[in-house]
């Protein structure tokens, strides 16, 4: 059997114009800035003046993946369709897709199948230009550090301790490490540098988590962008507001904080808005994003990047910490591939039915269901995202398996049905909603030391022994916590493919150590970040890139984004 392509399905949906569905919404014309007929930037000043109170919060997670994603987007969007068929008022929010996925592997983030937000083609092709707006603002910062060092460099800065690196949003492995400034004593001065993808910047992460444009100019003004000359115990930071960067920046933002308005195949509005990496940032769309689809809708269904372990701790240990926001409700995506590939099956044998191995994997799902309920206490169901090549025994076994050890399961064909697929799913999560949800906590407290919070995230959240600090790693935790940083929540930069930092321990091993080889400051985002090994914050194309596939034709009608 031959499926339509997502770029396909995404053309053949009548969309309804930008203004029906912010009426829709209820967002009140004066807070809507329309970009063309189907997209729209939305005013956050909507979030200070409404009085509506706030929906429902449904957080969209996963198990460890398979490398080629599990559909968590696609059940969010899925799901939000589902809610809407059985009269609810719901609104979705996601991030928005980097150019470096569209040409190089992945493909779109628009979701897939009948389950998707449009006018895809925009949304996968820099949409608004928030992602450029970002660009430019990091760049800036970047330009006024060497041209401050280049004019007598006052603040003392060390060119070979500058931590910030300039960014541009493509895969492009040429541009990982530079040296710039040659050309002599008027071209600036010689040093090494690198630029990561856009997606990367702290700035994202800045941006994600500002509740609003006061809150994103003190942000940038936190940024630490390198060192001053001397021991290490002499070196202080230097931030962008030591170089007075913080309020260009701002402006140069300003657009890009506004929440973008779509929708979903169904017709459902869709904030989209952001989109930090989800290993070195948070991972999910912007904190006004979500605040807002939650002001607009009485659920708001969201989504954060890679498996639990990494999207739903940082949502909730990090997002959710910072923004005051308690989730109602989790959905752990699952598919039988993951399953398979957690239970020791090759990436090439994924498509064949494999009962033991399928078997081998549940103890992965279990225990990120164990997580949510046990250290988090969340209401949550497990997805069973159902793909083509799934054999009816392997999804009975799934469920049936679920089931015998009391854990809350539903079939989601959403990819293949649309909203019909998912009213299984939605009526749980409805269900999920009106549960308890008071007991929210957070798997660690702020007040403990670094290497105490790192042992809590990976015995609590890992399931393994505890974190190992190399003695790089001590140094830098010490330095961060005399610079005043240790009560700051940890975004831990790992592998998506395990729960250890070793992506070939799959399942749910235990007595495991993490290892973090290097801590650095996020001040602007207001976070630690934990690398556990090398981290690609500068992705290459493959081979073939999907670049090479993509086109558009003499009226503007785009092909080939899968
Ligand atoms: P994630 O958000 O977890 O990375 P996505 O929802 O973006 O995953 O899906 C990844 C890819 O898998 C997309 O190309 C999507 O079309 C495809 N996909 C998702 N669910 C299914 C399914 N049930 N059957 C077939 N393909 C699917
Ligand atoms: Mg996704």
């Amino acid at each position: 059997m031959t499926y339509k392509s997502d770029i396909e399905i995404a053309q053949e949906c009548t969309m309804e114009p930008i203004v029906k569905i912010a009426e829709k919404a209820g967002i009140d014309e004066k807070y809507l800035e329309q970009y063309g007929r189907y997209k729209a930037k939305i005013d956050y000043n909507l979030l200070k003046e409404s009085d509506a109170p706030d929906g429902k919060l449904v957080l969209v997670t996963a198990i460890n993946p398979t490398p080629a994603g599990e559909g968590k987007t696609t059940t969010t969007v899925g799901l939000a369709d589902a809610l809407q068929r059985i009269g609810k008022h719901v609104v979705v929010a996601l991030r928005e897709p980097s150019l470096g996925p569209v040409f190089g592997v992945k493909g779109g983030a628009a979701g897939g199948g009948y389950a998707q937000v449009v006018p895809m083609e925009d949304i996968n092709l820099h949409f608004t230009g928030d992602f450029h707006a970002i660009g430019a603002a990091n760049n800036l910062l970047a330009a006024m550090i060497d041209n401050h060092i280049f004019q007598g460099n006052e603040l003392n800065i060390d060119p070979r301790k500058i931590t910030w690196r300039r960014c541009v949003d493509m895969n492009d492995r040429q541009l990982r490490n530079v040296i710039d400034g040659l050309g002599g004593r008027t071209n600036g001065t010689p040093r090494e540098d690198g630029y990561d993808i856009t997606v990367a910047s702290e700035i994202m992460a800045v941006l994600c988590l500002a509740n609003d444009i006061t809150d994103l100019k003190a942000r940038l003004a936190r940024l630490v962008i390198g060192y001053t000359y001397g021991k290490p115990s002499e070196q202080q930071p230097v931030t962008a507001g030591d170089l007075h960067a913080e309020g260009a920046m701002c402006a140069l933002l300003k657009d890009a904080l506004k929440p973008n308005l779509v929708q979903t195949l169904e017709h459902v509005p869709a904030v989209v808005h952001g989109g930090p990496f989800a290993n070195i940032a948070h991972g999910c769309n912007s904190v006004t994003a979500t605040r807002m689809a939650m002001k607009l809708g009485d659920y708001c269904i969201t989504e954060a990047g890679f498996g639990a372990d990494l999207g739903a701790e940082k949502f909730l240990d990090i997002k959710c910490r910072m923004a005051g926001l308690k989730p109602n409700a989790v959905v752990i995506v699952a598919t039988v591939r993951a399953l398979k590939y957690n239970g020791g099956v090759a990436k090439a044998d994924l498509n064949n039915e494999n009962l033991e191995a399928l078997e081998k994997g549940l103890p992965n799902l279990l225990k990120h269901v164990s997580n949510i309920r046990n250290v988090y206490h969340l209401p949550c169901v497990v997805a069973v995202n159902a793909f083509p090549t799934d054999t009816k025994a392997e999804l009975d076994l799934v469920e049936s398996k679920c089931r015998e050890l009391g854990v809350n399961v539903a079939l989601s064909e959403v990819w293949a049905k649309g909203s019909e697929g998912g009213v299984k799913l939605a009526e749980e999560v409805v269900r999920l909603c009106d549960e308890d949800n008071s007991g929210f906590s957070f798997s660690y407290g702020l007040e403990g030391s670094i290497e105490d919070k790192l042992n809590q995230i990976v015995q609590k959240v890992y399931g393994g022994k505890c974190a190992v600090l190399t003695a790089n790693a001590k140094k830098q935790a010490a330095q961060l916590e005399a610079l005043g940083y240790g009560s700051c929540p940890i975004c831990v930069a790992k592998t998506q493919y395990s729960l250890t930092d070793d992506e070939k321990k799959l399942g749910a091993p235990t007595d495991f150590e993490v290892t973090v080889r290097n801590l650095k400051i996020s001040a602007g985002a207001g976070f630690i970040v934990a690398l556990t090994g090398d981290i690609m914050t500068m992705p290459g194309l493959p081979k073939r890139p999907a670049a090479e596939r993509i086109d558009v034709d003499e009226n503007g009608k785009i092909s080939g984004l899968f």
